[in-house]
């Protein structure tokens, strides 16, 4: 049980729930790499490549990009080598096709805790209207939390069938919640996976 952990972490929550704060803070702890599928896209928009000219809209509207640009744009993320160190997923997986998209790129490796980060809809929706973003219009906040409940939400069983979700309480100071979500992490059975990954 000498060798480190190396954590495969998955970060679910709606949008506003905390999780570009949590996020910081674990990548700081952990040094993981930080796979946010959100900021990839904005970034595509900012730079105004083809993939970002095809999301742009979507993205407006609350809607969802196409698991199978999605699922592209992770793959090759994940091809690069500062995941190997372990890796922090955040906004992805979305959809259940995602997921098993992304149960079918990590094979031989499992997803070591999934984080739920839970926050009740009527906080999430004034602290996103709070931060004022371009795209947080009071449509696309509930479009996104209806496409939350009806697509994400589900894939909690997903992660629990594997032994792997965690439910955390997002309310509190980042500092309470971080320290939450790490003795989540922290707790077993995370090692055993690795045990037997480490495993001759
Ligand atoms: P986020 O910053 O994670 O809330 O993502 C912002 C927007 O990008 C979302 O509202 C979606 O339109 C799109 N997006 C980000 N990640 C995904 C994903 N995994 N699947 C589909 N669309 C996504």
């Amino acid at each position: 049980m000498s060798v480190a952990a190396v954590r495969r972490l998955v970060i679910l929550g709606k949008q506003g729930a905390g999780k570009g704060t949590q996020c910081e803070l674990l990548v700081e702890r952990y040094g993981v790499a930080h796979i946010s599928t959100g900021d990839m896209l904005r970034a595509a928009v900012a730079a105004d490549t083809p993939l970002g000219r095809q999301a742009k809209e979507v993205m407006d509207a609350g809607e969802l990009v196409s698991d199978e640009l999605i699922l592209g744009i992770v793959a090759e993320r994940l091809e690069a080598p500062d995941t190997a160190a372990g890796f922090l997923l955040d906004g992805f997986p979305r959809t259940e096709a995602q997921a098993d998209g992304l149960f079918a790129l990590l094979a031989p490796h499992a997803v070591s805790r999934a984080i739920d980060l839970d926050v009740a809809d009527d906080i999430v929706t004034r602290r996103m209207l709070d931060r004022g973003r371009a795209d947080d219009t009071p449509e696309a906040i509930a479009r996104r939390l209806e496409l939350y409940e009806a697509e994400t939400a589900p894939l909690r069983r997903l992660f629990a069938d594997r032994g792997v979700l965690v439910a955390v309480d997002g309310l509190g100071t980042p500092a309470e919640v971080h320290q939450r979500i790490v003795a989540a992490i922290e707790a077993a059975p995370s090692s055993t996976v690795s045990a037997i990954e480490a495993a001759p």
